[in-house]
């Protein structure tokens, strides 16, 4: 699973997206578009549009899906509870991977019970090639340290268990965030090439980002 606010979905998160399964041999990859988020501002189009643009965004790449089970829920969304309802759907037995980049593996321990996460899914983090997590990790908090020092394995092992893993892929990051593309269209700038076609197009047909 990756979870993100997808506000909106650009071509870092669907490289990044790409890159793992094919590293890390995953089957399929679901986008879960974050409700109200936990720990972000509020983001500025509604949950239904961001989802929409996910949608969009994956439509021509099958081991993609959207799962909106987090824009659908009322109130706050945690990680944990999106993964413990998929553990119950999914079983016991079926490894699962929670997908996120390095930037927030190195915050999980602000995460709500983020000690738990480690129970129902590993945990697969994309960082730069050439750089290593290492160099960050003496500075995060002990029990994220120790966690990451005992549970690091190789991403081709962890389909061995259900959870519990930590792997670290090197894989390039694209210099693209949402937080740019918002700016770029409120200063009525192109984003042409560093999203899909098909949601810059949903983007400026809605209006979304624009100066009110
Ligand atoms: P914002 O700019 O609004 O903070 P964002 O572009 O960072 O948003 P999120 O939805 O917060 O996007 O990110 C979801 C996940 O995708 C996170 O795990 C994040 O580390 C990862 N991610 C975001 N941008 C990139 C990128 N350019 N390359 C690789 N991973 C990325």
């Amino acid at each position: 699973m990756l979870g993100g606010t997808f506000d909106p979905i650009h071509y870092g998160h669907l490289r990044l997206a790409e890159e793992m399964l094919e590293l890390a041999g995953l089957r399929q990859i679901r986008f879960i578009p974050t409700g109200t988020p936990a720990h972000r501002d509020v983001p500025q189009v509604t949950a239904a549009q961001r989802s929409e643009m996910v949608r969009l965004a994956i439509a021509d790449q099958p081991a993609f899906v959207l799962d909106e089970r987090e824009v659908k829920r009322a109130g706050k969304c945690y990680t944990v509870d999106t993964l413990r309802e998929l553990r119950l759907e999914l079983g016991a037995q079926q490894p699962l991977c929670l997908l996120m980049g390095g930037d927030a593996f190195l915050q999980l321990h602000t995460w709500h019970e983020w000690e738990k996460l480690f129970d129902l899914a590993h945990i697969v983090v994309g960082y730069r090639p050439g750089f290593t997590i290492e160099e960050r990790i003496v500075t995060a908090p002990l029990p994220l340290r120790e966690h990451y020092q005992k549970r690091l394995c190789a991403a081709t092992t962890l389909r061995a268990e259900a959870h519990g893993g930590i792997a670290v892929l090197g894989i390039p990051k694209l210099e693209i965030s949402a937080t740019v593309i918002r700016s770029r269209v409120a200063e009525q700038r192109s984003i042409r090439y560093l999203l899909p076609n098909a949601v810059a197009e949903y983007i400026h047909q809605h209006h979304l980002y624009a100066p009110c």
